[in-house]
């Protein structure tokens, strides 16, 4: 019997859908605090043997599962991660001895050494096994710290992200929402609850592109659900059922675990092209269903976090290959990867900053890890070899950072033939917009980034709980810098284009085409609405939605 029958909660709406199922719970457990200080040397010693042993135990639990499911390249992988931990355990405890550091010094430092040097080997395939030591390291801390994060059901416990291992429907329930554990969930998740998660964030975009309901705001949710919960949600209302009545799911039984958006197919329109954005390759096939103008975004840097580390140059090929190779004739737009703050992981080796969305991120990072840099260039440029490829450069703050990046771009592909390549730059941070006259006269294009254009335009974290996207769109800050771009656009005679959530309020579309901006990239569920808007407007020239005055004579930012 159900001691919470019918019970009712309401949250914030982050994704849309609706979802049913039991609790698939994520958890960091401290299974028993240990008092480092307290103990002897000996028994430190003691303890991080153990930690190794149970980082073995643990390792042959995966492999034996993966051999039972005929994985046999997870299963190789876990074998040599079983043999790294075996090679350093005397190493960890000899550096411990002899240094006088704590025991999660030494493992932290050995793990670095490694992670160091494969990160900067020259072949993209070593490089991306420092990914393995992140993970190892990371296990290892939470072994010897008697932390543990596993997922656990009715029926099973310990199942790692993106597995679940009955195959079950079911609802994650997770107190923070991160885009880490959004790209590996489960193919059987068919909600989320959390209690941390903004609309803005990457995590709230990557479970709208993947199409799974999301609902934060239920506080402490671990504790709110038990294990034996039927769990009704609807995303787009922000509301949770907790075993609901019969009744309640006959209503939505239609609508129960089967996908929200409806991806409605409107003709191309003349006026405007309407790109569609994309995270992963696979999903070009929706680009396709809704008859895209072209593939307008594609953020690089989410398929990587998905794949859990920085992906070799042939896995890079493979994946610009194929878009291009499915939009072949269309534009296809490729975003160098626009990696930090929100869009982190283990993997990337920054240090830890006080405020990332400040730091170094986007253009900042790729200036910094120029190899890596070079490896998306060489499979771009010879994807390109396909169908013209145009490179779009993420968050450039000022001319000379796009003249470095591209300046490498080009010597690390001058022997591909790159005639089919062209460069753009992201106007997404203020200082770009100001400088946009000179930009213009180095790129091929420029390219409104409207997510991050609003949050360094107005100092408003995007993935805070109080951003509202709506309310800071009608400011006339935003449209005098978007005015100012589309005089520098005009005066360079070079398209100015727009991607993010400005393309999904529709009712800025026609100020938009008044300002000469009728390239337009946005989610594959918005191009039909979009489309709608552009064919409304040509019907009905006058009515701007814009209210503002600043709208009238279009004068630069910089006199
Ligand atoms: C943007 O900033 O508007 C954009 C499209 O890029 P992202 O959302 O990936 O930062
Ligand atoms: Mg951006």
């Amino acid at each position: 019997l159900h001691t919470n029958r019918d019970k009712t909660l309401t949250g914030n709406p982050i994704s849309p859908g609706v979802g049913y199922g039991r609790g698939c719970f994520c958890r960091e457990d401290t299974v028993e605090k240990l008092s480092f200080s307290a103990i002897s040397t000996k028994e430190h010693s003691k303890l991080i043997q153990d930690a190794f042993h149970r980082l073995s135990d643990h390792l042959s639990g995966l492999i034996d599962f993966a051999e039972r499911s005929k994985d046999q390249h997870s299963a190789a992988l876990f074998r040599a991660h079983m043999m790294i931990g075996e090679e350093l355990m005397p190493q960890v405890l000899s550096t411990f001895k002899t240094q006088s550091i704590s025991a999660q010094e030494a493992i932290e430092k050995n793990f670095e050494i490694y992670t160091n040097y494969f990160s900067e080997l020259a072949d993209d395939y070593f490089k991306g096994r420092a990914c393995d030591f992140f993970e190892l390291k990371k296990l290892l801390l939470d072994f010897l710290n008697n932390t543990e994060s596993y997922f656990d059901c009715k029926e099973y416990s310990g199942c790692k992200i993106g597995g679940c291992v009955l195959k079950n429907e079911h609802i994650l329930i997770t107190d923070e929402l991160t885009a880490s554990v959004a790209i590996r969930i489960s193919p059987y998740t068919r909600g989320i609850i959390t209690d941390i998660c903004n609309p803005n964030s990457h995590a709230a975009f990557i479970a709208r592109s993947l199409d799974v309901p999301v609902i934060s705001g239920i506080h402490e949710p671990l504790s709110v659900f038990s294990r034996t919960d039927d769990i009704f949600m609807d995303g787009a209302k922000g509301t949770v059922i907790i075993n609901p009545k019969e009744k309640v799911l006959d209503e939505y039984r239609s609508k129960i675990n089967k996908p929200s958006k409806s991806y409605e197919v409107i003709a191309p329109v003349q006026e405007c092209q309407v790109l569609a954005d994309i995270d992963l390759a696979k999903e070009i096939s929706k680009a396709v269903q809704v008859k895209a103008d072209g593939l307008g975004l594609y953020r690089t840097e989410i398929e990587m976090l998905n794949k859990g580390c920085i992906m070799s140059f042939e896995e890079q090929l493979a994946a610009y290959q194929s878009v291009a190779e499915t939009m072949q004739g269309k534009p296809v737009y490729i975003r160098l990867m626009d990696l930090g703050s929100d869009k982190s992981a283990p993997w990337m080796q920054t240090t830890n900053e006080h405020n990332p969305a400040l730091g170094c991120r986007g253009a900042r990072y790729l200036l910094t890890h120029p190899e890596m840099l070079k490896t998306q260039a060489r499979a771009i440029a010879l994807a390109s070899g396909i169908t013209p490829i145009k490179v779009i450069y993420p968050m450039i703050t000022n001319l000379a950072e796009f003249i470095e990046l591209k300046k490498l771009f080009m010597e690390a592909t001058k022997d591909i033939d790159g005639s089919q390549l062209k460069h753009g730059v992201m106007f997404e941070v203020p200082s770009a917009c100001i400088e946009a006259d000179e930009i213009y006269k180095q790129c091929d294009f420029g390219r409104i980034g409207s997510n991050d254009l609003v949050q360094y335009l107005f100092a408003y974290d995007r993935t805070s709980e109080e951003f509202n996207y709506q309310n800071l769109a009608k400011e006339p800050a935003l449209w005098t810098v978007i005015n100012a771009l589309s005089v520098a656009a005009k005066r360079a005679h070079k398209p100015l284009e727009l991607c993010g959530m400005l393309a999904e309020l529709t009712e800025f579309i026609p100020e938009l085409i008044r300002l000469g901006i009728t390239t337009i990239s946005t989610h594959p569920s918005n191009i039909a609405a979009v489309r709608k808007r552009v064919i409304a407007t040509m019907m009905n020239p006058d009515k701007s939605h814009l209210k503002s005055s600043n709208n009238s004579d279009k004068q630069p930012l910089v006199h």
